[in-house]
């Protein structure tokens, strides 16, 4: 059977709903690991508050289209080990591994966010559109962030390392 695109806008829009799930999970986890970092600490802490914003834009935008939301929670799980199988693959308990692969997994969301704008465009769905590049515009900012801070943090992480300081968390 054929699918518009607003038929695949509501779909991607699940599974977009589902990496933020994930995704809160896993920066969960590194927020609370990373005492020997705290401008990091403090950058991912910000971006666990803005993408529990991400979660609850995607679940009202849901609403407003009249998609049901009742089932969310349950793909959310289902979803969750994708997301983490993913990033497992990264993540591991080096700090700075886990930095990296944050940095990347903030990629795998741009990609998906800016296909979500083109696929709302294309169904016609302006408010669609807007709450996505909200969310595109965190998830760049949170990109550039760690780009522009992977440098310090891998110096930090080798200086602790070499004092024996625990720089492996
Ligand atoms: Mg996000
Ligand atoms: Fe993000």
């Amino acid at each position: 059977m054929a699918n518009s695109p607003r038929d695949n806008l509501a779909r991607w829009l699940r599974d977009a709903h589902s990496m933020e799930v994930g995704t809160l999970d896993d920066l969960r986890r590194l927020a609370s690991r990373i005492e020997s970092y705290p401008q990091l600490k403090a950058r991912i802490e910000q971006h666990i508050r803005e993408s529990e914003g991400q979660e609850r834009r995607l679940k009202e935008l849901l609403e407003s289209m009249g998609e049901s939301t009742s089932a969310l929670k349950e793909t959310a799980t289902k979803l969750a080990g994708n997301v983490q199988a993913l990033v497992g693959t990264f993540f591991s308990d080096e700090m700075l591994k886990n930095a990296i692969a944050t940095y990347a997994f903030e990629h795998f969301e741009i990609g998906n966010y800016r296909a979500l704008i083109t696929t709302a465009e294309q169904a016609g769905e302006t408010r669609a559109v807007s709450v996505l590049q909200q969310n595109l515009r965190e998830e760049e900012e949170m990109a550039r962030w760690l780009e522009q801070h992977l440098p310090e943090i891998t110096r930090q992480y080798l200086q602790l390392d070499a004092s024996d300081q625990g720089g492996k968390t």
